[in-house]
C-alpha cells in the first residue's frame, strides 16, 4: 500500500534522507521512532508529497508520488495525515471542520457530508461537541477531531507524525486510543512515535531511524523482546525512551 524504495532527500548539500526503503501492506501498522532530527518527519511528509525528494520512488497503492502525471491533490485525498498540532480550521465549527473537503473535495452533498461527520464524531466520542470551535476543545479533543476529520475522506491510508507530543499527558491515551481502534479496524498506518506502548499493542513493526537513514526495521518482536540484537544507536534510543 505504501512503499519507499531507495528514497534520499537534500536540503541543499544536507542529506536529510538517505537511501530509505519501507514497504508497508495493507492493514499493517509501521510505527516509526528514533532521536528528535533524525528526517521522521520529513520521511512522513514526503509519502503525502508534502516535500518533494530528488532520488528514488514512493508508490501509495501503486501511484508513484513524484510521477509529473499524478494528479497530487487526488492522491492526498486519499491519504490521511495528522500532525502533532491539530491544524483545525480555527474559524469553523467543529462539524464544519470536518464537512468541509468532504463537499469540495469528494463532492459529497451537505447531507451526505453532514451524517459521516456524525458518524465519525461519535466514534471518537465528540458528538455532544459539534457546534464548537477548535479553541473551545481540550488538545486532545482537537487531535480526535483532527482525526475524525482525516477519516471522513475514506482515506486508504493514515500518516500520523507524533500526534500526541504536543498534549498533555492526561490526554494522551484518549487520543492513542482512537488510534488503537482503527489499527485493530484494519486501517494502513504510518505512525511516527514515541509511545512505545502503542508500538507494543498495534505496531505489525517498528522502524528506527538515524540521520535519515533506517537503521532498523523489524518485527515488535525483535524490536521490543531482543533488543540485544539491536544496533548501538537503536539500544541507546531505547534506554533513554522506556
Ligand atoms: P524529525 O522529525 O526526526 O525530528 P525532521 O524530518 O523534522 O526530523 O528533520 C530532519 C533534519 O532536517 C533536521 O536536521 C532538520 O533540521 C532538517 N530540516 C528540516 N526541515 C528543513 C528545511 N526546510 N530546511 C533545511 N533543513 C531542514
Ligand atoms: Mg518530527
Amino acid at each position: 500500500m505504501i512503499e519507499f524504495k531507495n528514497v534520499s532527500k537534500w536540503y541543499g548539500s544536507f542529506q536529510v534522507l538517505n537511501d530509505c526503503s519501507i514497504s508497508i501492506n495493507a492493514g499493517q501498522v509501521v510505527v516509526v521512532c528514533g532521536p528528535s532530527g533524525s528526517g521522521k518527519s520529513t520521511l512522513i511528509k514526503t509519502a503525502n508529497a508534502l516535500e518533494p525528494f530528488q532520488k528514488g520512488e514512493i508508490l501509495i497503492d501503486g501511484v508513484s508520488v513524484g510521477a509529473r502525471k499524478t494528479n497530487l491533490p487526488q492522491l492526498r485525498a486519499r491519504i490521511g495525515m495528522v500532525f502533532q498540532h491539530f491544524e483545525l480550521f480555527p474559524h469553523l465549527s467543529v462539524m464544519r471542520n470536518l464537512e468541509l473537503a468532504q463537499v469540495k473535495v469528494l463532492g459529497r452533498t451537505a447531507d451526505e457530508a453532514n451524517q459521516r461527520g456524525r458518524s465519525l464524531l461519535e466514534r471518537v466520542g465528540l458528538s455532544a461537541h459539534m457546534d464548537k470551535f477548535p479553541g473551545q476543545l481540550s488538545g486532545g479533543q482537537q487531535q480526535r477531531v483532527a482525526i475524525a476529520r482525516a477519516l471522513a475522506m475514506d482515506p486508504i491510508a493514515m500518516l500520523f507524525d507524533e500526534p500526541t507530543s504536543a498534549l498533555d499527558p492526561e490526554m494522551v491515551n484518549e487520543v492513542l486510543d482512537v488510534m488503537v481502534d482503527l489499527a485493530k479496524e484494519g486501517m494502513t498506518m504510518m505512525v511516527v512515535t514515541h509511545e512505545m506502548g502503542f508500538a507494543r499493542k498495534v505496531a505489525d513493526r517498528v522502524i528506527f531511524m538515524d540521520e535519515g537513514a533506517i537503521v532498523e526495521d523489524c518485527s515488535k518482536d525483535e524490536f521490543f523482546e531482543r533488543p540485544e540484537e539491536l544496533s548501538d544507536r537503536a539500544k541507546l534510543f531505547l534506554s533513554k525512551i522506556l
